[in-house]
């Protein structure tokens, strides 16, 4: 029980990644706040779970992409659980679409909902983390953050932005107790990829062969390719 008398959040807690975070944590003692944004019935049945174990939880419903309503999420996480001692910031959506279709609403609800909602939920979080000189963040990006994904520009930048929001935070949090980390997981099956999974067109271009591949003339076997000699010369012990 290694989170005995802690309190987490987890944003996007109700289903995938984010209701087995939910479970993991409670699981170690923590309180568990289990957030989503509409579906009132799955973060109850997460809460109910943790409940038969003798675990505690409580259900909140929120949309982490504004502002106000993390504030007021905040205030209602303090007054039925208690402060927010671990925050883990899970809550994700990935809607791909060519670029030429991509408009300011879809732009706006990946980055809102994938990247601000981290750093303003860390703001309303931190005064108290920083109090007592304890706290943990989790953000969770994705290797799209790291490599990248056709037609999922938002998607990517979000992620991306995730990484580095998290080594500035690690950086100016570090010193008050707080440790920040961000997860990248790759392919995982869960509600949040079930359309795409289903769309053979997609997955062969987030699975198939690099872009450029193809425009550059195949390798020759000897010989230099511009002042590159190819192929190297073998040190000799490899060669007797
Ligand atoms: P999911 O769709 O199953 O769950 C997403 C959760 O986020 C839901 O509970 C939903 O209610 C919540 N959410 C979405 N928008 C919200 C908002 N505005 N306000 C509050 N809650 C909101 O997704 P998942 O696969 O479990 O993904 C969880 C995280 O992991 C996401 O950040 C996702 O980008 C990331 N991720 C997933 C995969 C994967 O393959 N599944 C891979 C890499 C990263």
């Amino acid at each position: 029980m290694r989170l005995a008398g802690r309190i987490a959040a987890v944003t996007g807690g109700s289903q995938g990644l984010g209701a087995e975070i939910a479970l993991a944590m409670a699981a170690e003692g923590a309180a568990v706040a289990v957030i989503n944004r509409r579906n009132r019935e799955t973060a109850d049945e997460i809460v109910a779970r943790i409940r038969a174990d003798g675990g505690t939880a409580e259900a909140f419903q929120a949309d982490v992409s504004q502002v106000a309503e993390i504030e007021r999420l905040h205030a209602d996480i303090t007054a039925r659980l208690g402060p927010v001692d671990i925050l883990v910031n899970n809550a994700g959506i990935l809607q791909p679409c060519p670029i030429e279709d991509v408009d300011e609403a879809n732009w706006d609800s990946q980055l809102d909902t994938n990247l601000k909602s981290a750093f303003f939920l860390t703001k309303v979080c931190v005064p108290h983390m920083k109090q007592q000189h304890w706290g943990r963040i989790i953000n969770v990006s994705s290797i799209a953050g790291i490599g990248g994904f056709p037609e999922s520009a938002a998607y990517c930048a979000s992620k991306g932005g995730m990484n580095n929001l998290t080594k500035s935070l690690c950086l100016e949090l570090a010193p008050h107790g707080i440790n920040v980390n961000v997860l990248a997981p790759g392919n995982i099956v869960t509600p949040l990829n079930a359309e795409l999974r289903a769309d053979a067109e997609w997955s062969a271009k987030v699975r198939g062969p690099h872009p450029v591949r193809g425009r550059f003339p195949a390798r020759r076997r000897h010989g230099r390719r511009g002042n590159i000699p190819w192929p190297r010369k073998k040190p000799d012990r490899f060669t007797a």
